[in-house]
């Protein structure tokens, strides 16, 4: 029978596997990790890396692959980034004093969510961890970005609240305590967002010192415990650098569904899921990586309220204002490192002397920065900076104690200054000592033995010897040296003096690594009792960072300061929408007016299609927008109300996870739209109905209309191709045409991209086939019909063409074969007059009768 090997190895990792197992088992050897069984399977196709085996020639042989230790970080983001979840096994105890197996535990459990330090890609990019807990019928949810330390706490209504607010949040790990429904847990499958169970809920002081905030509910406080004891289980080490928690409500910002977020491309181009293409990439202009995350985080939430709306478009313009300064403050917030990223490592232990540096260069920075803005003797920049306060004893305390180029590791020595430890100055005085000692050892022996090429080296196994090459063997005197080693062209030697000085300088040397490392960490603890002080910091770095760039951005596109509308009136004149803009070129470009004073809640806009409707719409949002993150606004002039929600629905994209049929997701958009929008929104609805038959699709499009005007009157944008909904201006006082403009010159069609007021006077439809190139019979073909269909009889010419005209393709059968009571019945059919819900009968009447 074939027997597993159990040697107490495989035993221990066993037993740690069976704790971890949904993670790669990660199991230090030495200087290399192991993988074994099913994980070194999957993980050596995963990872490219030779799948070998343990214990080859028994019958049962281990699979096995191993990555060395010094380059596994780049094997663990590849999994981590893939999804999967990676425990860390270290040998805890020191092997060379070890009495049997060595001691051996997982010290980190890194996943999608907890995983940071990812390198400069990823610096403008938070990682949010989200837990969240559902109690009755509320739903609860806490983030943490591990490496930035921010944590927040928010309640939310529907379970629908919650999706949004994860994949706005853009988390791939979600912590979850008790079962949530199928149909959420299988959204966020669908999203590749990784569901976490944590059981225990651990009660640390830290836990319960972070969650103490009297704003916070027992529910929000329970959710905070959640994601916390997740967060411990899995790190194991220190969490200092994790802020107090915050609450906040969804309805403190500007709400925007991630549909819309998507569909207006705020931070990703909607087709690449790149930044290229996006808002943010129009807007960053950032020098410093919590400069860049910032700008995200405000483009991903902006502002409702109106002060401090005002503030930061205050600090816009006195930094427009302020040309030299601007520039100079740029010059020194470039040598800005990432600040809080800086902190998350001293927290975690993982910093490092170069990082030290870095720390102490950037909070160099702070007087500089606060001498330029201090310069510019203003009670807006004053109140900026009222608690930028420069950190001098951490910097006094990096500058004596840390070497400017200190080595990446923080236990090969050469960390720390001369003068800064007397001990440390002693045993470097001891190694350099011994080693003007071994020189004029060499020099004495050579000059004893005559020989001139003797060396005296050092080797990790041998330790220091004296070499002498085979052909002056003869010259070495009897006696005077003892054998240790024998090459095929040299013979190496030691004596009792070199052996006993050699411990004394492998002493020094070892002792001041170690006394090295001990200082390092003392210094790294001391620097600890700053992090609130350099969040602080760096949080007011980063506002400032974002505010230079959204003043770059605004001088360099002609932005305006909007002002704001008290009624509810908008009121943009010769806006632009900013990314379009700068892809065409200014010139290319054709501004456009959007006026709707307070008796004007929607817009119908018609007009050929590809002459710019949805961009005249994203537009309106864009600069909505760019208004409530407190940026200037790509206009002539505004004049615009705050917004509490923004609804669209716009393109033909398909919903993110349902993968639902367009017509199905459009409906499904605009019933979110209604349910949930006030007089305070804004409704984006691009050709809403295109999606079934003509008739359902334009009474659906009505009464989506109607039911806005009456019940919501938000501010709304409608383009249509139902040329029909244009007579609803005559009902519906609120709602006013707009068409964008067309031309046709020797029947080309010229758009012009130019919005202006009144229904469009045609579709040009066919005009667009055109220009997409479809066969000229056809384009004729299809002229007659539609001449035929707008001449008054409106009777459907026969579509079998003349023998000349081979058009089998157009054979509708409905056309083909008229029906004529129907189409009479049709074309009397007074569509104003009648209920959506009477125009659905009849169409299903037609569709039996046609059967
Ligand atoms: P529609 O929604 O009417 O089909 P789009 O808004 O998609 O049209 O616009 C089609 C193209 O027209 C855009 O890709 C853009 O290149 C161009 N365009 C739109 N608006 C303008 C404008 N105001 N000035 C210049 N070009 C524009």
């Amino acid at each position: 029978m074939a027997t597993k090997e159990t040697t107490p190895m495989m035993e221990q990792y066993q037993k740690i596997k069976d704790q971890y197992p949904d993670a790669f088992l990660f199991y230090r050897l030495g200087d290399f990790y192991e993988l074994f069984n099913d994980d070194a399977i999957k993980g050596s196709q995963i990872l490219e890396l030779t799948l070998t085996n343990r214990n080859r020639k028994s019958e049962n042989p281990i699979p096995m692959c191993g990555v060395p230790h010094k380059a596994a970080k780049s094997y663990i983001d590849t999994l981590v980034d893939l999804g999967y979840k990676v425990a860390l096994c270290e040998q805890v105890e020191d092997p060379k004093t070890a009495k049997g197996m060595v001691k051996r535990e997982v010290v980190q459990l890194i996943t999608p969510g907890t995983k940071f330090d990812s390198g400069l890609q990823e610096a403008k990019n938070n990682n949010y961890l989200v837990a969240m807990n559902r109690i009755n019928d509320q739903f609860n949810l806490a983030y943490v970005d591990l490496s930035t330390g921010e944590l927040k706490v928010t309640s939310l209504n529907s379970e629908n609240d919650l999706l949004n607010e994860v994949i706005n949040l853009q988390s791939k790990e979600v912590v979850i305590q008790t079962d949530f429904s199928e149909a959420i847990l299988n959204s966020f499958s669908k999203l590749n967002i990784l569901i976490s169970k944590q059981a225990e809920i651990v009660n640390t002081s830290l836990v319960n010192y972070l969650t103490q905030s009297e704003e916070l509910t027992g529910e929000q406080k329970s959710v905070l415990k959640l994601l916390l004891s997740y967060v411990s289980t899995t790190q194991k080490r220190s969490l200092e650098h994790i802020k107090a928690a915050v609450s906040y409500k969804i309805s403190d910002f500007l709400e925007i569904d991630y549909n819309s977020q998507a569909n207006l491309e705020l931070t990703k181009n909607i087709r690449t899921q790149k930044k290229s293409g996006s808002l943010l990439w129009l807007l960053d202009q950032t020098k410093t990586a919590m400069g860049g995350r910032k700008l995200k985080q405000w483009i991903e939430r902006p502002l409702v309220n109106s002060h401090k709306i005002d503030e930061r478009q205050k600090l816009i313009q006195i930094f427009l204002d302020n040309y030299f300064e601007r520039k100079q403050l740029q010059d020194e917030l470039v040598k800005v490192y990432d600040l809080e990223r800086l902190i998350g490592r001293i927290s975690f232990g993982s910093v490092n002397g170069r990082d030290l540096i870095q720390l102490k260069n950037s909070l160099n920075q702070v007087p500089k920065i606060k001498y330029i803005l201090d310069s510019l003797n203003n009670s807006t920049v004053n109140k900026l900076i009222q608690n930028f306060v420069p950190i001098d004893d951490v910097v006094e305390l990096i500058e004596k104690s840390i070497n400017e180029d200190a080595p990446i590791s923080v236990t090969d020595g050469n960390i720390i200054k001369p003068n800064y430890n007397q001990r440390l100055d002693e045993y470097r005085d001891a190694t350099a000592n011994g080693q003007k000692w071994l020189v004029e050892l060499e020099q004495k022996e050579r000059q004893l033995t005559g020989i001139n090429n003797l060396k005296i080296k050092y080797n990790k196994v041998f330790g220091y010897y004296i070499e002498v090459t085979k052909s002056n063997l003869d010259k070495v005197p009897e006696d005077r040296y003892q054998r240790k080693q024998t090459l095929t062209n040299a013979e190496r030697f030691s004596t009792d003096e070199l052996t006993n000085k050699e411990s004394l300088i492998l002493e020094a040397q070892e002792k001041s690594k170690d006394l090295e490392y001990q200082l390092f960490v003392e210094i790294r603890e001391s620097i600890k009792k700053s992090i609130k002080r350099i969040q602080l910091i760096a949080d007011i770095v980063a506002k400032i960072d974002v505010l230079q760039s959204l003043t770059e951005i605004s001088e360099e596109y002609k932005f305006i300061y909007p002002q704001r509308s008290i009624d509810h009136d908008v009121e943009i004149i010769d806006g632009r929408h900013p990314v379009v803009e700068k892809v065409l070129g200014h010139q290319k470009y054709v501004p456009n007016s959007i006026v709707m004073d307070n008796d004007t809640n929607i817009l119908l806009i018609t007009g050929p299609n590809m002459s710019g409707k949805s961009t005249y719409m994203r537009q309106f949002a864009l600069i909505v927008i760019l208004n409530q993150i407190g940026c200037f606004v790509p206009a002539k002039s505004a004049k615009l109300p705050i917004f509490d929600k923004i609804f669209t629905r716009i393109g033909a994209a398909d919903d993110l996870i349902s993968g639902e049929s367009t017509f199905m997701v459009e409906m499904k958009e605009a019933n979110n739209a209604l349910k949930n929008a006030t007089k305070d929104s804004l409704i984006l609805f691009d050709e809403i109905g295109r999606g079934t038959a003509t008739y359902d699709g334009m009474a659906l499009a009505q009464s989506i209309i109607e039911y806005d005007h009456d019940q919501i009157k938000a501010k709304t944008l409608f383009s249509t191709h139902y040329h029909e909904l244009t007579e609803l201006s005559n009902n519906l006082v609120n709602l006013k045409n707009v068409h964008v403009g067309a031309t046709e010159d020797n029947g080309e069609l010229i758009f012009l991209h130019n919005v202006t007021n009144g229904p469009a006077d045609k579709s040009y439809g066919i005009h667009v086939a055109k220009l997409a190139g479809l066969p000229d019979a056809l384009l004729t073909r299809a002229d007659k019909i539609l001449q035929n269909l707008e001449s008054d009889d409106k009777k459907v010419i026969p579509s079998i063409p003349d023998s000349s005209e081979q058009m089998e393709l157009l054979e509708d059968p409905v056309i083909s074969k008229p029906n004529s009571t129907i189409l009479d019945e049709l074309s009397n059919l007074d569509l104003m007059s009648k209920t959506p819900m009477q125009i659905m009968n009849q169409v299903y009447k037609w569709q039996q009768k046609l059967k």
